[in-house]
């Protein structure tokens, strides 16, 4: 059993080595990503769900590794997060959003209302930094303030509220609008409404899932809804898969929506054709 037992326990290690070279290794691959035309973002499209408009998109990462093909989201922005990367992706990310937005309105002139939305890590908020990068970029892309939203976290708004709300209300002041992302995840969410300054939430899509089969999942969609509207905040729903989820958000009042019964994300190129 001893003999095992040492075994087991070089083997763990072995696999924890194995785990940390495997981040070490994508973080230099990350690195310089941007620059080599590996990373590129596609769109979602956004609906009004009371008369079916396409109100905007949300602008999702992906990364074309050269050996790898494509690697998650949720695995790449993790490192990108740990070891700081973020901090030089995200504002590329901000501003390949905003010109993307614009090349539609040119190509477009109706869409000139359209949103597009920016998901914002953590480290982003953190930094201090992010006023100052978003009014950069509106200025020198020429997008109207009103017309980028920035998707945030519960988990990046909790624990720090007096400094992130700080920020918020300077980011809304200049007109961009904030949105709480992964809504209802994080349990503290509702009583986080009053303190920190947001414009949307955005319902997790785990409540969505299961609203047709699951009452509880749809008593707090509904509850989300009614609470979000009481303090003027507007809601979309994520996840939407299919038609039945649909017409009881609607039904329910929810405002807008998002997910693969709708559209899935696409390239820039194509999104255009939507508009078209
Ligand atoms: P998220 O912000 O919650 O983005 C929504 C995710 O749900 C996207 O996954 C999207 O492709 C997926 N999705 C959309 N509709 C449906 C649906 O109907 N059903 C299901 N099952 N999934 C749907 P994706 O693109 O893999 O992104 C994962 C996460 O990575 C995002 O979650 C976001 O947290 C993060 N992420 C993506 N792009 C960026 C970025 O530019 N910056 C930062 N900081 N994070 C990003
Ligand atoms: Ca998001
Ligand atoms: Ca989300
Ligand atoms: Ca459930």
């Amino acid at each position: 059993a001893k003999v095992a037992g040492k075994n087991c326990h070089r083997f763990y290690s072995r696999a924890m080595d194995q785990a940390v070279e495997r981040r070490v290794r994508m973080e230099q691959d990350l690195r310089g990503a941007w620059e080599r035309g590996e990373l590129s973002l596609a769109y979602q499209p956004v609906y009004s769900l009371n008369d079916n408009q396409l109100r905007g998109a949300e602008a999702l990462l992906r990364w074309q590794h050269p050996e790898h093909g494509a690697i998650a989201p949720s695995v790449f922005i993790d490192v990108a997060e740990q070891s700081g990367l973020i901090e030089t992706i995200g504002p590329q990310v901000l501003r390949a959003a905003c010109e993307d937005t614009m090349r539609w309105q040119q190509a477009h002139p109706k869409s000139n209302k359209l949103f597009v939305s920016v998901n914002v890590s953590p480290r982003q908020l953190r930094s201090g930094d992010l006023p100052r990068v978003v009014a950069t970029t509106l200025k020198e892309t020429g997008l109207e303030a009103e017309r980028l939203h920035l998707e945030l976290t519960e988990t990046a708004v909790i624990g720090d509220e007096i400094h992130a709300s700080g920020l918020l209300s300077r980011l809304r002041a200049s007109g961009v609008k904030i949105w709480l992302d992964d809504f209802g995840t994080g349990f503290s969410g509702l009583s986080h409404l009053r303190r920190v300054p947001v414009d949307g939430v955005k319902i997790d899509r785990s409540f969505i899932a299961d609203v047709l089969r699951d009452p509880d999942d749809l008593a707090l969609t509904t509850a989300i809804i009614a609470m979000a509207h009481s303090l003027g905040i507007t809601v979309v729903a994520e996840g939407v898969e299919k038609e039945g989820q649909f017409d009881i958000l609607r039904e329910r009042g929810c405002d807008l929506a998002q997910g693969y019964w709708l559209g899935y994300p696409m390239n820039a190129h194509e999104f255009a054709q939507l508009l078209a």
